[in-house]
């Protein structure tokens, strides 16, 4: 069995942008019961979140927007019109960030094999210097930073597979040969950002993989987009470490998308995931939570991502068409065709 972290912490149902609202803590209370129920917390190793520092935050954010959450701390506001706070959401924020730190650090220290941050607030469409779509700190973009910065790691693959672009942490690594994020989405839809041309610039071009989804996909469409554009350029580039934002809004009966993932289907992208940082970067696959908004249907997600991750779960056979995915798969190979060599 591999060693998994999980990163939980009350604090993040504390963070309650109020009633009525998505992304709301019920989420965690049910992604924990299932984890219980199913006995997969007992296999997995707990990791203590702790805060993320003013310094670690700065590498993503700029100074004075850590300044405006700060002092947000302990009263309820809206830092944008999607992303409302109550007393705790700094502290929760806060740790949400250094916990995917910490178990960044554990699995890159060879301590831990894999680890699933379950966190909120969410991270991906924080930009540097705002608050946008539930989001305050870049959990995601933070984690591939500090992983350079402090980890040892030289290159980070960032993969997304949340419905939605994540364009903060595309603007974070745009002109950047480091960090390479490779996002599914659904398009055009929030936040409009993750056109197919969008490929990075300067040093950077090539580096930003966009892979908008004009139709509902399903379990054969995500895992043909990852064996046709995710594998050959991860192959490549030969990461030290592959972070996900692993967004459970894909599901079939998530009440803000379209697309149609399975239970089971998230279970077979996190086994083809982990085979995939088997080959290259000895395993080190870590998972940040970002949306998911069918309560019920994202917590039995996470237990077959989990049970995937433990190596309980071998993914089942790929099929071989690509299905609805084949346009876009063409499409995003000719835009990328001078930066990577696809079969
Ligand atoms: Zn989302």
């Amino acid at each position: 069995m591999r060693r998994c972290g999980l990163v939980m912490h009350p604090i993040f149902l504390e963070h309650d942008p109020g009633p009525g609202h998505p992304e709301c803590p019920r989420r965690l209370e049910v992604i924990e019961r299932v984890l219980e129920g199913k006995k997969l917390i007992e296999k997995t190793r707990r990791v203590e979140p702790r805060p993320a520092t003013k310094e670690e935050i700065v590498r993503v954010h700029s100074p004075e927007y850590f300044e405006r959450v700060m002092s947000t701390r302990g009263r309820a506001t809206a830092l944008d019109p999607d992303t409302h706070t109550s007393e705790k959401s700094v502290e929760a924020a806060l740790l949400a960030a250094g916990g995917l730190l910490e178990l960044c650090r554990r699995v890159m220290a060879g301590e831990l094999d894999n680890g699933f941050a379950l966190v909120r607030p969410p991270g991906h469409h924080a930009e540097r210097a705002r608050a946008m779509g539930f989001c305050l700190f870049n959990n995601v973009a933070l984690a591939a930073e500090h992983a350079r910065a402090a980890l040892g790691a030289q290159r980070v693959l960032v993969v997304d597979f949340d419905l939605h672009h994540g364009n903060g942490t595309m603007h974070s690594f745009w002109r950047r040969p480091d960090v390479l994020y490779f996002s599914t989405h659904q398009y055009p839809f929030y936040p409009g950002t993750g056109a197919v041309a969008d490929i990075g610039e300067g040093e950077g071009e090539g580096y930003t993989v966009s892979v908008p989804l004009h139709r509902p996909m399903g379990d054969r469409e995500f895992r043909a987009i990852f064996r046709s554009l995710l594998t050959p350029v991860a192959e490549q580039f030969k990461p030290d470490l592959l972070l996900v934002s692993a967004g459970f809004d894909i599901y079939q009966g998530d009440p803000l998308g379209s697309m149609q993932v399975t239970e089971e289907g998230f279970g077979d992208l996190a086994a083809d995931l982990l085979l995939l940082a088997d080959r290259v970067c000895a395993g080190r696959l870590v998972l940040t939570l970002e949306g998911g908004y069918h309560v019920e249907g994202e917590a039995e997600g996470v237990a077959q991502v989990v049970r995937a991750l433990l190596g309980e779960r071998p993914a089942r056979p790929a099929p071989d068409d690509a299905g609805a995915a084949d346009a876009v798969i063409r499409a995003v190979q000719r835009a990328l065709e001078k930066h990577w060599r696809f079969r």
